[in-house]
């Protein structure tokens, strides 16, 4: 079975969601911000304290292959975006209503649904460029005075509306948004003239980044045919409504570029078959028809990776493990193969078989982030935590903000029997996930652990200070 990977939420209630009140202005009265580095500092950190929120309210879907995708794609795009964000946070949301949102400070999210509504590449690029156009024109402050203050609110707001509406999902669909999550919706909704400069400012992002500027009119044509003939609207038109004149602007618009860029890629279709196979693990009535269209084309490689996850969901591994066969024949450094191949292995309680793959994936593509978490995993599966952590240490240098990797750390120090690295690597990742009191005292323990080993010590102490000064920061 595609599991996701072997992080666990830890639930806790949205304790509080700051007040929020109505957009009185739009972006067209408000004279240019002075957005000074004061400002830019103070919207990363509440960016931040944002992340750690929904990761303590929200369950997120966890999976190195997908997040590096979305990664990709984000950098690409905020890379043509007049945002300058050295290091952007994106996180994948299980919900399968269509969304995605930006906040300041870099944080990018997506809904589950936008990834299989998006039919090809350039239209879940167009949704993610308007996002990050919303965010460069500064539309979420929504007042005269620029600052902290304008950002809480609107974090609040997003915050409000993810945690709210999916707390129920399915209901929420069938019976109508909470009064609290429509609330929430509301203060989101941009205006007429924000949503006209973002989709001129996002179509500029998503020319300059290679995309077909067409697809964001057909994205949203196709989501506005959606809420007027199956009567279901689309969260993402909740907060970005849509008018006929918006989509003929797009329309105009992408005809004056020349260069029409890409509309698809290999690589998306294969992130969407991955995601659909983590989705659909239930669900193996589909075999016969993947096997049927293999038949009339032999060489689609998104219909064998289909084939491939749908049999391993279904435990017949040899016959999975044919296909992914079939697929590194041609494409023996394809890391999306290299992974559904370790997938098999490890969900038929093979570890030392999946690490000879990812290993020799890793001789090729050494910097593969996912194929070292993956050859990580592998290894602690495989009684080999030293080895797993030659992966991981660097990792938490490169990544110092991904539960993925403190969680997979942690796991390593526990088989170690090492309490001092059990200990700080699980601060770290609850501290990730909201709990900073028990990040503390988990750090507390540890600094106790290591008191007669000074330069620990006081790397411990340091790093104590630095969480308690998040958390002071977010009981402001
Ligand atoms: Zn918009």
């Amino acid at each position: 079975m595609l599991r996701q990977f072997g992080v666990v939420l830890l639930v806790s209630l949205l304790s509080s969601v700051p007040n929020v009140y109505a957009a009185e202005t739009t972006a067209a009265d408000l004279p240019d911000f002075q957005h000074s580095r004061a400002d830019e500092l103070a919207e990363y950190q509440l960016g931040r304290q944002f992340l750690r929120q929904l990761r303590g309210t929200t369950p997120l879907l966890e999976d190195p292959l997908l997040i590096n995708y979305l990664e990709n794609i984000s950098y690409r795009l905020s890379f043509n975006n007049t945002l300058i964000s050295p290091d952007l946070q994106v996180i994948l949301i299980p919900d399968r209503r269509i969304n995605a949102f930006a906040v300041p400070g870099g944080v990018i999210g997506v809904n589950e649904g936008l990834l299989l509504y998006a039919d090809n590449e350039a239209e879940l690029a167009a949704v993610l460029a308007h996002e990050l156009g919303h965010i460069s024109q500064h539309h979420y402050e929504r007042s005269q005075e620029s600052g902290a203050h304008n950002t809480l609110i609107y974090l609040g707001a997003i915050l409000a509306s993810i945690a709210l509406s999916s707390v129920n999902s399915d209901a929420g669909l069938a019976l109508g948004m909470s009064t609290q999550a429509a609330l929430a919706q509301q203060q989101l909704a941009y205006s007429r003239q924000q949503e006209r400069e973002a989709d001129r400012v996002g179509m500029q992002t998503l020319v300059a980044s290679g995309f077909n500027p067409e697809a964001m009119a057909n994205f949203f044509s196709k989501m506005d045919k959606q809420a007027r003939q199956v009567g279901l609207m689309p969260e993402f038109l909740l907060t970005h409504p849509i008018t006929q004149e918006r989509i003929a602007d797009s329309t105009l618009r992408a005809r004056h570029y020349p260069d029409k860029g890409v509309y698809d890629s290999l690589d998306y279709q294969l992130i969407r078959v991955r995601l659909l196979a983590i989705m659909n693990q239930a669900d193996s009535q589909q075999i016969p028809a993947f096997r049927q269209q293999l038949k009339d084309n032999p060489n689609n490689q998104a219909v064998r990776l289909s084939l491939a996850l749908a049999l391993m969901n279904k435990d017949q591994f040899s016959q999975a493990r044919s296909e992914t066969s079939t697929l590194l024949a041609k494409f023996p450094n394809k890391i999306d193969y290299l992974i559904a191949s370790a997938d098999i292995d490890i969900a038929d309680s093979k570890p030392d078989q999946a690490l000879k793959t990812l290993e020799q994936g890793l001789l090729v593509s050494p910097d593969s982030v996912a194929l070292r978490l993956y050859a990580a995993r592998a290894a602690t599966l495989n009684q080999q935590a030293a080895r797993s952590l030659t992966w991981l240490e660097p990792l938490t240098h490169q990544r110092p903000e991904d539960p993925i990797v403190w969680h997979a750390m942690m796991e390593a120090y526990q088989q170690q029997k090492d309490a001092l690295g059990v200990l700080r690597t699980r601060a770290e990742y609850v501290f990730l996930l909201g709990q900073g009191e028990k990040a503390l005292k988990d750090l507390e323990q540890a600094a106790e652990l290591a008191k007669s080993n000074y330069p620990l010590a006081a790397k411990i102490d340091q790093r104590r200070s630095e969480m308690q000064a998040a958390i002071a920061l977010e009981k402001k």
